[in-house]
């Protein structure tokens, strides 16, 4: 079997065309198609192809196939006139002018599709492409049409060159025979299959050609034998039937044996045998029949009548064994269903379809519906066919890169989407966009079918503007930019993080020495993927990590670090996270002498301060306020009461103690400067501060500062609230 149409010269091609729409059952405007033929050869005299024949061999033999699918006069001009914007001085307005303007949009269609550079490399492209090409043809006619374009072009791709054959092979099979499936119309699906799986691995293409010419009489034979059998005892049942039978499509066996790894005999439907009837019943009439006829193969039978595939396809589908012991598919549908089976969506143009039943379609893709139901409702064929619009990706939008690459985009998307889903760096480094060509403002939303080029900078610290999440769609825009402000804003994170555990670790009464905490923060990476200590406390700091999550863990390493080192029995010296000055003194504790004595950091207790003492283990008592947020109400009912110990302040204390304010202010220069001075003037040392802005114009301090009582305290506080601008002042931890 040859794949390629012979060559024909122009008068052939035009016979060939005038043929077969005579053919049909169809009336044509002859005038008009006669008037597109001549206006074509006009337009492309002169230009070979690369066969060598006339040019205009090839939109009449497109038209040609489009006249065997039995479409209307309007799409056989469109295909006998879809090159000449491209290829010839001709122009749409010409077209429009003379054909009028539905012609005009067809050619236009075609044409667009044609020039999209899009490539196909992949899966997820390939249906990218398969999407854009159905939402870019606003009616359903352009790409019947460019089916038809692709397949003659396969026909007649004897003369290419290797790689352009294999290319357009992959490309056939992965896009234009997909489609023609999802339209249902099978002949060319078939078509284009064959002949692309020729081009593409013709060596098994040979293999099988040559087992089925092998024993070429016996199968027919077989097929004539069960083709009478069935026919005979149909009769015998009243049946009025048409049955025939046939050897499956040699793309079909290809699949079977390479994919599925069989033999060539092992494969069931080699042979299918095909009954088509006047009616529903008597389909599952028919299959009554035929499974008392022959033995059904278990798990063989599909119900296609009552659940329709999404291509419109309906038959009942059974495979049976033969006396012989061959088994053999059976295909079972109403004429009606055998139409839309090898027609598709064509089938409306060649049978005018009549679809009576609505509760049949419920379940098909909505654009079929939309299909049948408008034409419920009106018997006008121009407005039937505008209002195919295939609403199949309304939700989406489909754009190029200018490398040819298909994006997906929810509608309404922006040019940011389109970067961010390029890639984050794009859309990190994007100072603007082009679309075909042209600059756009950042907020363009994209449509189908345009070029979208990205503009970037390489400036080291350009990210995105915080205000392209009023503008963006997606939200995987919305987070790779606030992903970038995580990531951007380190400095501030890490010390924010920093802050957080420390509170944590205090408010817990966990107490590391130095080489503890870095062993501890070390473990905390390890488990937490984090290459460095800062890249921890930066995901603490932007909630990455949740240190709610991370205490009771924490708490638990805590005491299996104290528990190994009493075992270990080294005194080891008490430091909280930051080296607290006390190591002894100042209070006095309840039967107990010698005792070492830190100050809670969680609640920085200053003499003066009712307190109470918690009997750690193995590091001494700690104090607290009594009011800590982390010593019990109740002491006696404490979960362990006899650790909590009563302590007073010593009389005579010179040591200082530490406290935490929180000033609260209104922003304003000089503000730091302000409360520093003061603190100064009246030598208060101040052990360390942080400033942050809680709300636009206002200031939180907190202040770590030296006093030696609650009494000096609240001479600070005082004379601190007396600045120009600060709103409250409270002690922190208290
Ligand atoms: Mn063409």
């Amino acid at each position: 079997m040859s794949v390629y149409e012979e060559y024909l010269t122009c008068e052939q091609a035009i016979d060939g065309l005038r043929e077969s729409l005579s053919k049909g059952e169809k009336t044509y405007d002859m005038a008009r198609i006669d008037r597109a033929i001549a206006v074509a050869c006009e337009a492309h005299n002169g230009q070979k192809r690369y066969s060598g024949d006339d040019y205009v061999c090839h939109p009449l033999r497109v038209a040609t196939i489009l006249a065997g699918l039995g479409m209307d006069t309007e799409t056989i001009i469109a295909a006998v006139l879809h090159d000449v914007v491209e290829d010839t001085p001709l122009e749409l307005a010409d077209i429009e002018r003379e054909f009028g303007s539905s012609v005009a949009t067809l050619v236009d269609g075609v044409t667009k599709i044609t020039k999209m550079p899009f490539s196909t490399k992949e899966e997820q492209q390939a249906e990218n492409v398969r999407k854009m090409l159905l939402a870019m043809s606003q009616d359903v006619r352009v790409i019947i049409i460019k089916l038809a374009d692709r397949l003659h072009n396969m026909r007649t791709s004897s003369g290419w060159y290797e790689q352009k054959r294999r290319d357009k092979a992959r490309e056939t099979l992965d896009i234009y025979a997909p489609i023609a499936h999802r339209l249902g119309i099978r002949a060319i699906k078939e078509e284009l299959e064959d002949i692309s799986l020729h081009l593409l691995d013709p060596v098994a293409c040979a293999e099988i050609e040559e087992n089925l010419s092998l024993r070429a009489e016996e199968r027919t034979a077989f097929l004539d034998d069960i083709q009478t059998r069935i026919s005979e005892r149909l009769k015998e049942y009243d049946l009025t039937a048409y049955v025939c039978g046939r050897v499956k499509s040699i793309n079909g066996i290809y699949r079977k044996m390479y994919m599925q790894g069989r033999n060539f005999d092992e494969i069931y439907d080699v042979y299918a045998v095909r009954i088509i009837v006047d009616t529903v019943n008597d389909c599952y009439n028919v299959l009554g029949v035929v499974h008392d006829m022959f033995h059904p193969l278990p798990n063989r039978f599909k119900d296609y009548i009552s659940t329709p595939k999404s291509n419109m396809y309906q038959s009942l589908h059974t495979t049976v064994i033969s006396h012989e012991k061959i088994p053999f598919e059976v295909q079972i549908r109403t004429w009606e269903m055998h139409h839309t089976a090898e027609y598709g969506i064509a089938a409306h143009w060649k049978y005018k379809l009549g679809i009576q039943k609505k509760d049949r379609l419920e379940d098909r893709l909505a654009w079929v519906r939309q299909f049948i139901e408008n034409q419920q409702e009106t018997d006008d064929a121009e407005e039937f066919v505008r209002s195919i619009k295939t609403d199949l990706s309304s939700d989406d939008v489909f754009v190029f890169t200018p490398r040819g690459k298909v994006v997906n985009l929810p509608s309404g998307s922006t040019v940011i989407d389109f970067a961010y889903a390029i890639h984050s760096e794009v859309g990190n480094r994007m100072v603007g966009a082009k679309v075909d060509g042209r600059i756009v403002p950042i907020d363009y939303q994209v449509k189908t079918g345009e070029i979208v080029e990205v503009l970037t900078t390489s400036a080291q610290n350009h990210g995105p503007s915080r205000d392209w999440l009023q503008v963006v769609k997606t939200s995987e825009a919305r987070s790779k930019i606030r992903l970038w402000y995580k990531r951007e804003r380190r400095e501030e994170n890490i010390e924010k993080g920093r802050e957080e555990l420390e509170r944590e670790i205090s408010r817990n009464c966990i107490r590391f020495t130095e080489s503890e905490l870095q062993e501890f923060l070390e473990q905390q990476c390890k488990r937490q993927h984090c290459a460095t200590v800062d890249d921890f406390y930066a995901a603490i700091g932007y909630g990455g990590i949740l240190l709610s999550r991370l205490i009771p863990r924490m708490k638990e390493d805590y005491q299996r670090m104290v528990k190994n080192a009493a075992a270990a029995a080294k005194p080891t010296p008490i430091v909280s996270t930051r080296p607290h000055r006390h190591h002894n003194g100042g209070v006095i504790i309840e039967n107990m002498d010698n005792c070492l004595v830190k100050y809670a950091r969680c609640c920085n207790p200053v003499p003066g301060d009712e307190i109470v003492g918690f009997i750690t283990r193995g590091y001494g008592v700690s104090v607290h306020k009594r009011d800590c947020v982390n010593v019990p109400v109740n002491l006696a009912n404490a979960s362990e009461p006899e650790r909590w110990v009563h302590v007073e302040w010593e009389d005579s204390i010179r040591e200082e103690f530490k406290a935490v304010l929180r000033v609260l202010a209104n922003d304003r220069m000089q503000l730091l400067a302000d409360v520093t001075t003061q603190l100064a003037n009246m030598h208060v040392m101040i052990y360390g501060m942080q400033a942050r802005a809680p709300r636009q114009g206002e200031g939180e301090m907190l202040i770590t500062v030296g006093v030696n009582g609650v009494q000096h305290l609240q001479e600070v506080i005082a004379r601190l609230k007396r600045i120009d601008g600060v709103i409250s002042i409270e002690r922190s931890g208290a």
